[in-house]
């Protein structure tokens, strides 16, 4: 088996640390480093809710900022990176194009990845496809056994004339 199989690059959005994660489990995939989720959303690093108001916004930037600033956390290289990425979501969250277009790409990830659910019972299917198989395959073999069977019968009541 290999390992690496269905292993992606995910970049952690917190603190840029390059995590190899399998695609399917990135939901609950947390990075290696920071210990913070790989899949989190610029709202989550911002700790608001989706449809938090640009007031909210700017507040929870600014306390953030208070905490990470690199002012207060010299020669912290983490705290410098968390710094950037909250910068960075703030940005985002704080235009209001940009948000929208953000929200779809969010909307877009949720769909792909209900298609991806859904498609997992495929699987099963395939194990029935797989046992409907072999029993097609029971059936014919018997038939050509009793095919067999008839045609024995056939030339033993042929010799005995
Ligand atoms: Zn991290």
């Amino acid at each position: 088996m290999d390992n690496n199989k269905g292993q992606e690059i995910h970049v952690c959005p917190y603190c840029h640390t390059v995590n190899r994660v399998n695609s399917e489990k990135l939901h609950q995939a947390v990075c290696g480093l920071c210990k913070n989720r790989l899949d989190s959303t610029y709202y989550d690093m911002l700790g608001i809710s989706k449809n938090a108001s640009m007031q909210e916004v700017k507040r929870r930037y600014h306390a953030l900022t208070k905490m990470w600033h690199p002012d207060k956390n010299s020669g912290n290289a983490h705290a410098l990176e968390v710094f950037k990425s909250i910068t960075h979501a703030y940005r985002v969250l704080s235009d209001p194009y940009e948000r929208e277009a953000y929200d779809l790409t969010l909307k877009k990830q949720e769909i792909t990845q209900i298609e991806n659910e859904s498609r997992e019972p495929d699987n099963s299917n395939k194990e029935m496809d797989e046992k409907q198989f072999q029993l097609n395959l029971m059936i014919v073999l018997m038939t050509v056994c009793a095919l067999v069977m008839i045609f024995i019968a056939w030339v033993l009541v042929r010799q005995v004339r």
